[in-house]
C-alpha cells in the first residue's frame, strides 16, 4: 500500500473506514492508556503468551527496534516516569543538578516495574545514560544491559560496519537469553513493519500540518508514545485508523500559529505542559518528542542479503538531525529550518529538559542560525516532574501574539 493511499476524500472512503467518533474516542483513549502505562502491561501480556517471547526496553532516543522484532523480541521505549511517578529512592542516586528521567528511570526499576524485562539498551548520547546504564549493570536488573555506542564516523565501511557490530552484540545477548538465530528473511520482515510504520506517522504529520486542529497534539502524542509500548503490528493497524479518521473533514479551525518544537528528545514533558502550548495559541505541526520513532527518513532497504547493512546504511545516510550525532558536513540547524519551512510553520519553541547537555548546548547553536534566518523561537526550559507551567504558557502565548500582529515583521524587528 503506497503513501497515496491515504490521500482519499471522504467521499471515496468505505464505510467501515470512516470511523465514528465513539470508536476514535475508544482508540485514543486505549493509546493514552499504553502511552503512560508505567507498568508496560501490553508487554507483560505479550510475553506470556509464548515461552521465548524477550522484552527489551531502550532508552531515548534512536534505536534500531527491527533487530529486536526478528530475535522474537517486543522492544519497548521507556521514558521515565514524567510526572506520574514521585521520586523517592532516585534521588540517591543522582546529584541535583543533571536531568530527572535518570532518577524516574532508576526509581521505576526499584520498585519493580521492569521486572518483566529481559534485557536493557542504552544508547549513546549524554553521560547520564551512560552512567544509567552502569547503576543498572552494578544493580544487576535485567539479563543484560548493553550500553550502545553509535558511529559518529558516517562512512559505510568503518561507522557503518562498527554499527553492525554493535547490533550483532545484541542480538547475541538475547539468543543467550531464548536461543533465536535471526535470519535475513525475519530481519526483511521487520523491517517491512516499521517502514510502514514510520510512513504512517509521517502521513499522519503531513495531514495534521494542514488541518492540525482534526487531531489534539495530545493525542498524537498519545498514538505515537503507544507505539513504544505495544507490538508493531497492532500500532500499524492504530496508525491506519487515525490515518483514516483525519482524512475527513472534522473539526474547527481556531486562530492559531503554527510552530515546531525542538528540544525535547529524550525526558519527556508533562503532558500539561505538551497540551498548554497547543492552549496558548500554537498548532504544534512538528516536534521532536517521539524522535526515535521517526529518525529514519524514508524507508529501509528490505530486500538485501544482508538486512543490518541496510540498517547501518539507513542511519549513516537517512537519519533526521538529533543532538546526538556530530554532523559538520549537514548542520542540524540548517535541517531544522528546512522542517520549518516544509510545516510553513511560523516559528520554533525550543523546549529543553533541565540539564539536559545535549539540547542545551544545541540550542544557541539553533538561535544563531535562526537570528540570521529571520526565524523566530523562544525558549523554555522543563522538568517532566513538574506541572506547574502559568509562566511558560504566558510566554507562549505572547509569542503566538506576536507573530500574528507583526506578521509581516521581519523577526529581527520583534526580538530588537
Ligand atoms: S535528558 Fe538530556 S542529559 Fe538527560 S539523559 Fe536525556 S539526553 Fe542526557
Amino acid at each position: 500500500m503506497g503513501k497515496g493511499h491515504f490521500y482519499t476524500t471522504r467521499s471515496t472512503l468505505s464505510q467501515e473506514a470512516v470511523t465514528s467518533m465513539k470508536d476514535i474516542d475508544t482508540l485514543l483513549q486505549d493509546c493514552k492508556e499504553h502511552a503512560f502505562d508505567l507498568h508496560f502491561s501490553r508487554a507483560k501480556e505479550w510475553k506470556a503468551e509464548k515461552p521465548d517471547r524477550v522484552v527489551v526496553g531502550y532508552l531515548p532516543i534512536y534505536f534500531p527496534r527491527e533487530i529486536i522484532h526478528a530475535a522474537g523480541g517486543l522492544p519497548v521505549g521507556i521514558f521515565g516516569g514524567g510526572d506520574q511517578k514521585q521520586i523517592v529512592k532516585g534521588d540517591a542516586y543522582y546529584q541535583s543538578y543533571i536531568c530527572h528521567i535518570p532518577r524516574s528511570v532508576i526509581e521505576l526499576a526499584l520498585d519493580k516495574h521492569l521486572e518483566h524485562f529481559d534485557g536493557f539498551i542504552f544508547p549513546s548520547i549524554c553521560d547520564v545514560i551512560r552512567n544509567l546504564s552502569g547503576i543498572f549493570k552494578q544493580k544487576k536488573i535485567g539479563k543484560f544491559v548493553k550500553y550502545m555506542d553509535f558511529p559518529q564516523n558516517f562512512l559505510p565501511e568503518i561507522g557503518g560496519v562498527f554499527y553492525q557490530q554493535e547490533m550483532q552484540h545484541i542480538l547475541q545477548y538475547i539468543k543467550a537469553v531464548n536461543g533465536r538465530e535471526v535470519t535475513p528473511e525475519r530481519l526483511n520482515q521487520a523491517i517491512r513493519l516499521y517502514n510502514r510504520n514510520r510512513e504512517l506517522i509521517e502521513i499522519i504529520y503531513d495531514i495534521r500540518q494542514q488541518y492540525p486542529w482534526r487531531l489534539r497534539i495530545e493525542d498524537l502524542y498519545h498514538v505515537l508514545r503507544a507505539g513504544t509500548a505495544i507490538p508493531v503490528e497492532e500500532h500499524n493497524a492504530i496508525l491506519e485508523q487515525v490515518c483514516t479518521y483525519i482524512q475527513q473533514d472534522i473539526g474547527t479551525p481556531q486562530d492559531k500559529v503554527k510552530v515546531v518544537v525542538s528540544g525535547a528528545f529524550c525526558e519527556q514533558p508533562s503532558l500539561g505542559l505538551i497540551k498548554a502550548i497547543e492552549e496558548a495559541g500554537c498548532y504544534v505541526v512538528d516536534d521532536d518528542y517521539m524522535l526515535g520513532s521517526r529518525m529514519i527518513l524514508g524507508d529501509i532497504d528490505d530486500s538485501t542479503d544482508n538486512p543490518l547493512e541496510a540498517i547501518a546504511n539507513a542511519y549513516i545516510r537517512q537519519s533526521q538531525y538529533s543532538s546526538s550525532i556530530f554532523d559538520i558536513d549537514n548542520p542540524k540547524e540548517y535541517r531544522l529550518a528546512k522542517i520549518v519551512e516544509k510545516r510553513d510553520a511560523a516559528g520554533v519553541i525550543f523546549a529543553s529538559a533541565s540539564f539536559c547537555d545535549p539540547s542545551l548546548l544545541d540550542a544557541p547553536i539553533f538561535q544563531n542560525a535562526f537570528n540570521k534566518l529571520g526565524i523566530r523561537y523562544i525558549a523554555f526550559q522543563f522538568s517532566e516532574n513538574i506541572n506547574q507551567f502559568k509562566v511558560i504558557k504566558e510566554q507562549v502565548g505572547a509569542f503566538s501574539d506576536s507573530i500574528k500582529l507583526w506578521e509581516d515583521e521581519p523577526a529581527e524587528a520583534i526580538y530588537s
